[in-house]
């Protein structure tokens, strides 16, 4: 019952003119003119209500491309019970036919679904071409084939037994129905939270962003067509708080898998705490929340690597990636150098909607998080202790445009360097040469987040003292390379402190915890 070892799904180039490019881009246009009407999914079934919500691009906010239905707390309550009403049968189909499912769902997403997955991740969550390749397709593939992967170890292994005795695990799901709640940043993320905990037996209520329901449609047509059962995995489209307050009191409530921002998580857990003895058997928490994440710079770096990191790992999707590189330090004998090199990679970024694929940089996802990159850029403009050295416009004449923008500044504690953004923006902290150590200090003790992080050198030396002075500072650390782009099976991704309880997505570590085990001893 072994399935094949898993591989990372090739990443298409899309080359300008391709065959493969003109073949999204005419997706891309084909969806645009559409007119969608997105239900929720209850049961197996379309669920429409009497709530009618818009949904505009964040590249146009005046182009209309249809609509979703929003739901109400009796959404909810129907979700709740057609799942837990799934999960006998759902179960005891085994794990074997559960995996095909999802083996079938990755080749779905990278064969006939690939096209139309990618063209609506670029239109609802504007990405360019290349980001939403490495997100919708191939990460989003790669988290259901390695996931395959680590059931069937998990599902293999057993404990040692002796003569007289035989001693064995049943991995069996939570006792009762999970919980995910999914962010707008990567289809990738929404397509593996709910099918990971489903992978492992249980049933799932499945709360995906607002801001990424066109995407969120196909993930669940590309789960039907593989065959997934009705009722496993149900889509909801609620209010965040009230749906929170719903789920989370509900005595068969067990697991919630949450990727999103640090104080939604944190009301959440709160939440279970004070309903914890209403629970049959206490919850798994897992959460992936946000980051400030670092690029600390040795003098011994090699220039070209930093300035291709920092431009690279901070304005990629808009630098709305929880990995984001968005602070930086540089020692002052480079810090010229770099900036040249960084000045001659922005000259040449074009921003604008994906449609055009030379555009580099697209949207940020809507005005909330325009209006927060724009107020601190003005304030960065008038502070005395900050500097903008590239970027600084904001457009919203016709969608959400934010140009990538690096502000440096005198003050290590200044606002942007410790506040996360979630937009295009890079702060820079010049140090002297021979503070390197202070400021290795400096970079673990700026955040309350443990997300992502790099160290540029090339002193064996330093990479180690680094490597020692932050270990706590990131759950993925990287040397010498951007600290965004952690590949399934590669870099298993998540991290502590306040960025959450680092389960590492696309790690059988993850799976482990929808699994609730018996032990099993037999005497003869
Ligand atoms: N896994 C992604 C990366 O390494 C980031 C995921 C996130 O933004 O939550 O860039």
């Amino acid at each position: 019952s072994q399935v094949p070892f898993a591989v990372n799904e090739p990443v298409r180039s899309y080359e300008p003119g391709s065959a493969e490019v003109k073949s999204l881009i005419s997706a891309y246009k084909q969806m645009w003119k559409e007119q969608v009407e997105i239900p929720m999914i209850i049961d197996g079934k379309e669920v429409k209500s009497e709530d009618k919500i818009a949904i505009s691009s964040p590249q146009d906010h005046q182009h209309n491309l249809g609509f979703y239905y929003r739901g109400t707390m009796q959404h909810v309550e129907d979700a709740i019970n057609t799942a837990l009403a799934a999960k006998e049968k759902w179960n005891n189909l085994g794990w074997e036919q559960r995996a095909a499912i999802f083996l079938k769902a990755a080749d779905l997403v990278a064969g006939p679904y690939r096209d139309r997955l990618n063209a609506a991740t670029m239109i609802g969550q504007s990405k360019n071409v290349h980001q939403a390749e490495i997100d919708a397709a191939c990460e989003f593939i790669d988290f259901l084939r390695y996931n395959v992967e680590f059931m069937t170890e998990i599902y293999s292994e057993q404990p040692v037994s002796d003569t007289g005795v035989w001693n064995r695990s049943e991995y069996r799901p939570l006792e009762g129905f999970c919980f995910a709640v999914t962010p707008f940043n990567f289809t990738a993320i929404a397509g593996n939270l709910p099918t990971c905990m489903a992978m492992m037996g249980n049933v799932v209520v499945w709360k995906p962003s607002d801001k990424q329901v066109l995407s969120a449609k196909i993930i669940m047509d590309i789960l039907t067509e593989a065959g997934l059962p009705a009722g496993v995995i149900n889509m909801i489209f609620t209010d965040g708080k009230e749906t929170a307050d719903k789920v989370l009191s509900h005595p068969d409530f067990a697991g919630l898998h949450f990727t999103g921002s640090t104080t939604v998580f944190q009301d959440m857990w709160k939440k279970i705490g004070n309903n914890i003895h209403q629970y049959k058997t206490y919850p798994r928490i897992v959460g992936e929340t946000g980051g400030k994440d670092f690029v600390m710079v040795h003098p011994s770096a090699n220039v070209e690597a930093v300035a291709t990191g920092l431009v690279r790992g901070a304005f990629e999707y808009q630098g709305q990636k929880c990995s984001a590189a968005s602070r930086a330090y540089v020692p002052k004998s480079l810090w010229n150098d770099v900036k040249a090199v960084m000045e001659s990679q922005l000259k040449t970024i074009k921003m604008g909607s994906p449609e055009d694929p030379s555009n580099f940089i697209n949207a940020v996802i809507d005005k909330n998080s325009f209006e927060k990159c724009k107020g601190y850029i003005e304030r960065a403009e008038k502070s005395a202790e900050a500097n903008i050295i590239f970027g600084g416009k904001c457009d919203d004449s016709k969608g959400w445009f934010v140009e990538p923008t690096v502000i440096e500044t005198t003050n290590p504690k200044y606002e942007s360097v410790c506040e996360e953004i979630f937009g295009p923006i890079l702060s820079v902290y010049v140090y002297e040469d021979q503070d390197w150590k202070e400021t290795l200090k400096l970079v673990d003790e700026t955040s309350p987040y443990s997300l992502t992080g790099s160290i540029f050198s090339q002193d064996r030396y330093a990479i180690d003292e680094a490597y020692k002075a932050l270990e706590n500072a990131a759950g993925n650390f990287y040397i010498n390379d951007k600290p965004t782009g952690a590949v399934v099976g590669q870099q298993p991704f998540g991290g502590a402190r306040a960025s959450g309880t680092n389960d590492k997505a696309g790690s059988k570590m993850n799976l482990l915890r929808w699994v609730s085990v018996r032990s099993i001893k037999e005497t003869f």
